[in-house]
Parts: structure tokens; C-alpha cells; sequence
């Protein structure tokens, strides 16, 4: 026999090897360690298999096998290699990115144990006087005397450094012991459960939905605007699944992993809750793959990469915000989770639950094709009522900073309630753009086909999009004018024209500048909730996860970005972010008025999102993607390549192209090879092959046919990638 193995070497094939002729059972989801050119690896075994096509002196035999038993059971395994297959990854990289650090450097798939000294009888009855000439050793069994249970090696250590000769000379006296022991069922679950609020009508209707199919797949879509109580709806459908023994996965997007949703999901089930956080040591994060994998944890929480844990049980899943654009990986291994979901759900015959106030189009489409069911939560929970949208027409009117008279105005009339007011700009820094006014000159990125934004506070100018940094130009790079102008706002010039109008208001930013040292977020957060009578003017960080009850008023500084993209998801993620926004006003018992300022109060998407909401305003969106033939309606992948010579891109594009379109059976579109809306970046040119067909299969046809050879063409220092329904188009 010969071993099939997945090794993370970014070449989308498996490597033969011979197994160990004493070693009888290799199975695939093992790992062995093997040599590889030069190198130490771990493989995963993807197959055992009878024949190979490597020549027999080529054959090199396997090292050590590292597992006595797969390290994923049927369904996890089966779904990380169909998404190698269906995002065209290489499997020995997808399978390292699924498992924990110390798993993919070699580690025992053990749980961690800690070596543990303890006195032996003959130790306990020595007379300590008979150790004089040995300090060390006196020492130690003194410990060991105070410890009679038992003290970890880590401890002793720190009562005692330097011991390690003393150890060893007390063991072979047989005067102490020591075992290794494993640290067992790590999570606990919580004593004090806290009951939740009864549930409305809608909230009992989806709950009994989805706990009627606790033992078959379905995909719900429960669309509820915020504050309508999704999660209260989560954690009873948690409940009863914890109720038939059964695990829970809850996904939610990466910014929405805050303290007091992780608090909520402990203090409300009664259960084991883990919590999948980028703080996690490495052996955290083993402890609770291997809790998780045997059934030791109820509930795991986590954000993207935690539809990899594995479960003993699983029996519901979850996304929250499943629109958010954090469950798709933009690099490397280019996965949605939220994908993976419904097909791991589907695989187990459990439910999936889709949670949002404003669904993807694609989920709303499955709905429309009656293949996710729709459970609409359409009143916000308890007494709080809906905010109220109004456009704020900004054509012709006054305005300073990106502020009009009317917002002003308004603004006004909230803070004299002693109110606070919530004002939204997608863009921090003080300025998008430093202009010559004597020229026209622009202070541009050197690496991006970008502007520099100015940051005035330090002083500096900052490419948003790779990083460079430097000096505020003090005069222009063509005419050598000083005449240079701050064109446009940002966050910190917004927050600065406050400043000098409210001077007796608190004003609080929230973006990246502001929040950069640790603990920083917190603080900004709790004076939020302590305070009255405040300004509060930020970007995305804003805008997502928090529930700021004294807010009454939104103000939404620039609605027109999303209206003028090249990028056809735009007016979608517009909509999202603007209700998003909107969710923060009035959460409590005090109604909310949000305001968005506009240079196109006529734009069809834009009145009818405010007039009837995000429902027809997706309609009309999906109504006209099927008319332009996009997806949903049409299923896309985009090659992407970059480098460093401008040409080289679209050259290795247009071969990439040839070979597709040799295979090209089905007829399907392929655009020629573009620069990418914004061509150069980080000092590399981008360009782009897009990819469309009517049906997901035809489209995985032709890339599985053409993959291989795309792969083995000379790529001439240009890095490529392959994004199966991407997300974004650049
Ligand atoms: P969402 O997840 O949709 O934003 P939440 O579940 O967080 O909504 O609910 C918003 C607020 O309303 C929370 O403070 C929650 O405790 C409360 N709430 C939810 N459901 C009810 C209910 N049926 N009765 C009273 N309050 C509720
Ligand atoms: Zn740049
Ligand atoms: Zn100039």
C-alpha cells in the first residue's frame, strides 16, 4: 500500500510516500512526519491507496505516525476536503487551517498535562537533617511537605529555581515522585443561570420552527431589524438543543465578539460555553478543539475560522449578521463560513439558523427559491419602537465640514434634551485629500494609485490602503506652492468642527486612531454609557454590535459613497451599514430619528430603502441583478493576479484565459483580463479575470479541468489567486 499525503505546500496535489512496513494501521486524518526535500513536515494522510505513478527509487517511507486515530471524524473530513475541491485550494493547507497551532507543528492531540511532584512515603518520614550538606534538595522536600496533594512542576520552579540536579537525586532516592496529569473538563458550566424575557408572538413562532427540525437540516433565515430580539431567539433554540445533548456552533462577524454578547451566551445557558477569541494561547485553543471534538463543551462561540471546531454532537448552527462580510476569508484559503455552514449543517441533519436585520441578496434569493425558510421578526422587542429614516437633501444648502445647516440644527435640538447623537463617516482621518490650490496638484501614495490622508493631529500623511506613512508635505510636489488645501472629512476634522460649535458638549470618537492602545475601546464604550448629552462620531466600529440606549439621533455624514462604486455589491452594503447605524438610535424606551445626508435625495435605491425599508429595497436590488446577470443569478470566480512589472499580470491573465477557454464547453463568460479598479497597490500592479455561469457546476467543470494546468504555467514572478464567489470584484 501507499500513503496519499496533504501536505500545506501551496501545490494543489497530494505526495506518495511509503508507510512504515511495523506500523500496521494508517487511516486517513493521521498525521506522519515525513522528509520533504531538505525538510522536516507533517503530512495529513488524504488516502491509502493500492497504486501510484511514482517510481518505485523515488518512494521515500513515512517517519513517525503521530495519531492512533483520525484527527477529524466523517463529517468534518468530508467537508474540508469538498471545500478544497469547490474553492480549488490545495487540501494539505486547508486541512493545516483548520486544526490548532500546536496540532499543525506536531503536538499530541492530547489534552495538555502538567507534570506533578509529590513526596513518597520513605520522602514524607526522612529526617530532614540527614540533607544538610544538600541545600537544594533540604529545600525541596520543605515544599514538597507544605504540598502534600501534590505541587506543579511550574510551581515548584518558582519556589525553588534551579532545582533540577536536587530532582534528580531525590527520584533515584526514591524520597519523591512525580506523574503527569492531564487536565481535565476544562469548561464548566454556569451555576447561576439568569431566565431570559418572555418571548413576543414572532420570537415564539421562529423558536418552535426551528426546535420542530432540532433533528433534521433546514436553513431559517430570521430577518428581524435590530433589537427585535434574534439572540433571544438563539439562545432558546441553544437551550433546547443543549436540552437533547447536543452541541451548538454560533458563528458571529469578528467585530462582533464583544464582551457582552460572550457575557450574555454564559450567564443565560445552562451549559458549557466556549469562547473561540484571537486572545487564546495556543494551548487554549487546543483545549478547546479536543473539549469540543469529545463532547466536554456545550456551546462553542466563535467568529469565521470556528466552523472548523470539531463536535461530538452537533445539533444547531448559527450565523449572526450572516450578510457580514468578515465570514468570507479575503486571502489564502478564500472560504465563506457561512457556506460551509449550511453544507456542514446539511451533512448532519441539523438546522441552520441565518440571522440579520438585513440579509445577504443571496440568502434572500434561497428564500425566493423556497430553499431557506424566512422568519420574520418585525417588531423590536419589548417597548422600544423603530427608528424613523429621513433623507437630508444637501444640494445647494450651507455646508461646513461635511456638515449642513439642517443636521446642525437638528443636532441641537437632541443635545438641549440632554439626548446623545450618533454621527457615522466611513472615513477616519482628517482629510482623504491634501490638494495644491495654486496647481491642482494631489499628495498621492508612491506604492497605491491612492491618495494620502492627512492625519493632522500627528501631523502625518497615511495611505489607508498599504501603510506608508509620512511627513505632511508643507508644500506642493509640482509648483512648490504652500498654497496646499485639506479637500473632504474625515472622522477627525468632523470631530474637530464639533469641537469648536458644541463647546459645551462631550464629543467622543470611536475608529481606528482613537482606539489603537489596548483597553482603549472599553473606556471610550463606558463613557459612552455612563454619559448624557454627548457627540459620538465614528466609523464602521461604531456602527456594529453595540446598544447605546441614550442615542436619539442618527446622523449618516455621506450616503453617496456607496452609490458611485464600481463595485457591484455597493448600494447593498450601503443599505446594510445605513440601517446598521440606524439600529443604534432609540434602543430603549425613546424613539429614534436618523438623518442621511445626501447629494441624490431622488435615487430610486436610496428612497425606496427609506420610504418602505430594506425588504423592497432588496427586491429591487435581486430584480436587477437578474437583469444585468449577476449572482445570485449567475455564479462567478475571479482570478486575481499582481506583481511588481505592470504588464506581467495581465500577460500571465491572458494565459491563464487560453487554457480556460480551451476547455470551455459549456460557453462560459469569460471577461478578457482587466486591471483592477485600482491598479497598483502596495507597489504591485493588480489585475483580474472574471469568470460567469448559469450553473455552479458548469463553472466547478471548468475550473477543476483547468486548475492543473493553470497551476503548472510559468507565473514570472506574478502571485496569483483563484476567489470562488467572491465578494468582492478588486
Ligand atoms: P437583536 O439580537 O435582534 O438585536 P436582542 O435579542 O439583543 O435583539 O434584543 C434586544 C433587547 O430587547 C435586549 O435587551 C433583550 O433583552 C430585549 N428583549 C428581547 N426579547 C424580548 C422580549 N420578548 N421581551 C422583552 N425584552 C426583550
Ligand atoms: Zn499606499
Ligand atoms: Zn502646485
Amino acid at each position: 500500500t501507499y500513503l496519499q499525503l496533504a501536505l500545506a505546500t501551496r501545490l494543489r496535489k497530494t505526495f506518495c510516500y511509503l508507510p512504515q512496513s511495523s506500523h500496521a494501521l494508517y487511516q486517513p486524518g493521521c498525521r506522519v512526519e515525513v522528509s520533504f526535500g531538505r525538510q522536516k513536515r507533517i503530512g495529513i494522510i488524504a488516502a491509502v491507496s493500492t497504486h501510484t505513478t511514482v517510481a518505485a527509487n523515488k518512494l521515500k517511507t513515512v517517519g513517525h505516525c503521530l495519531d492512533d486515530e483520525p484527527l477529524w471524524a466523517a463529517e468534518l473530513w468530508e467537508m474540508l476536503n469538498w471545500s478544497a475541491q469547490y474553492y480549488h485550494y490545495p487540501l494539505g493547507d486547508v486541512l493545516h487551517a483548520a486544526l490548532p497551532s500546536l496540532l499543525r507543528q506536531g503536538k499530541p492531540a492530547d489534552y495538555p498535562s502538567e507534570q506533578i511532584w509529590q513526596l513518597t512515603a520513605q520522602g514524607q518520614q526522612l529526617d530532614i537533617n540527614s540533607l544538610k550538606r544538600a541545600p537544594k534538595q533540604q529545600a525541596v522536600i520543605n515544599i514538597l511537605r507544605q504540598h502534600p496533594n501534590g505541587i506543579t512542576h511550574t510551581a515548584l520552579n518558582t519556589a525553588c529555581p534551579q532545582h533540577h540536579d536536587a530532582l534528580k537525586r531525590l527520584t533515584t532516592k526514591e524520597l519523591i515522585v512525580s506523574h503527569q496529569h492531564v487536565v481535565q473538563e476544562p469548561f464548566a458550566p454556569n451555576q447561576q443561570i439568569q431566565t431570559g424575557p418572555r418571548l413576543n408572538a414572532e420570537q415564539t413562532a421562529a423558536t418552535e420552527q426551528i426546535c420542530q427540525h432540532l433533528d433534521r437540516f433546514q436553513a431559517f433565515l430570521l430577518e428581524g431589524i435590530t433589537g427585535s430580539g434574534k439572540t433571544e431567539v438563539y439562545l432558546q433554540c441553544i437551550s433546547q438543543c443543549l436540552k437533547q445533548g447536543k452541541q451548538a456552533l454560533v458563528l458571529v462577524p469578528e467585530i462582533g465578539l464583544t464582551p457582552q454578547m460572550v457575557q450574555r451566551f454564559q450567564q443565560r445557558l445552562a451549559g458549557r460555553v466556549a469562547i473561540l477569541h484571537s486572545g487564546l494561547t495556543d494551548n487554549e485553543r487546543l483545549l478547546t478543539w479536543l473539549a469540543a471534538r469529545d463532547g466536554k463543551v456545550d456551546v462553542v462561540l466563535g467568529t469565521r475560522s470556528a466552523i472548523f471546531t470539531p463536535l461530538a454532537k452537533p445539533g444547531l448552527i448559527i450565523i449572526d449578521e450572516e450578510h457580514d462580510a468578515s465570514f468570507k476569508q479575503q486571502e489564502g484559503f478564500r472560504y465563506s463560513a457561512r457556506d460551509l455552514a449550511i453544507w456542514r449543517a446539511k451533512r448532519n441533519q441539523v438546522p441552520v439558523v441565518l440571522g440579520s436585520a438585513t440579509p445577504s441578496i443571496e440568502s434572500l434569493y434561497n428564500v425566493q427559491l423556497k430553499r431557506f425558510v424566512a422568519l420574520p421578526l418585525s417588531q423590536r422587542a419589548g417597548n422600544a419602537t423603530p427608528p424613523s429614516l429621513h433623507l437630508l437633501d444637501m444640494r445647494s444648502q450651507p455646508i461646513a465640514e461635511g456638515l449642513s445647516d439642517r443636521l446642525l440644527q437638528l443636532m441641537q435640538q437632541h443635545l438641549q434634551q440632554d439626548k446623545q447623537v450618533l454621527l457615522f463617516l466611513n472615513r477616519r482621518g482628517y482629510a482623504p485629500t491634501l490638494l495644491c490650490h495654486d496647481c491642482g496638484w494631489v499628495a498621492k501614495c508612491q506604492r497605491c494609485d491612492s491618495h494620502m490622508t492627512l492625519h493632522q493631529a500627528i501631523n502625518r500623511l497615511r495611505c489607508h490602503h498599504c501603510g506608508a506613512e509620512r511627513r505632511v508635505d508643507d508644500h506642493c510636489g509640482a509648483c512648490q506652492s504652500e498654497n496646499l488645501l485639506a479637500v473632504g472629512a474625515g472622522t477627525e476634522r468632523i470631530e474637530h468642527a464639533l469641537q469648536q460649535r458644541f463647546t459645551d458638549v462631550e464629543i467622543i470618537r470611536i475608529d481606528r486612531d482613537t482606539t489603537r492602545r489596548k483597553g482603549s475601546l472599553q473606556t471610550l464604550l463606558q463613557r459612552i454609557h455612563q454619559g448624557q448629552r454627548q457627540i459620538l462620531i465614528g466609523t464602521q466600529m461604531l456602527a456594529k454590535g453595540h446598544h447605546f440606549p441614550n442615542v436619539t439621533m442618527v446622523g449618516i455624514i455621506d450616503a453617496d459613497q456607496g452609490l458611485h462604486s464600481p463595485e457591484f455589491r455597493a448600494p447593498e452594503r450601503m443599505a446594510q451599514l445605513i440601517l446598521q447605524v440606524a439600529g443604534r438610535a432609540g434602543r430603549a424606551e425613546q424613539p429614534g430619528e436618523v438623518y442621511i445626508q445626501t447629494h441624490y435625495p431622488d435615487h430610486p435605491l436610496l428612497l425606496t430603502l427609506i420610504r418602505s425599508g430594506y425588504a423592497p429595497f432588496a427586491q429591487q436590488v435581486l430584480s436587477e441583478r437578474a437583469e444585468t446577470e449577476l449572482p445570485p443569478y449567475q455564479a462567478m470566480a475571479l482570478f486575481r493576479a499582481e506583481g511588481v512589472k505592470r504588464d506581467a499580470p495581465l500577460q500571465y491573465l491572458s494565459q491563464v484565459r487560453g487554457i480556460l477557454q480551451a476547455q470551455n464547453r459549456d460557453q462560459l463568460y469569460l471577461s478578457q483580463p482587466l486591471t483592477a479598479p485600482m491598479e497598483k497597490r502596495a507597489g504591485r500592479f493588480r489585475a483580474q479575470l472574471i469568470l460567469f455561469a448559469k450553473h455552479k457546476s458548469s463553472l466547478q467543470q471548468l475550473l477543476s479541468h483547468s486548475i492543473g494546468a493553470i497551476e503548472a504555467l510559468k507565473a514570472n514572478q506574478v502571485r496569483w489567486s483563484l476567489d470562488v464567489d467572491p465578494i468582492d470584484t478588486y
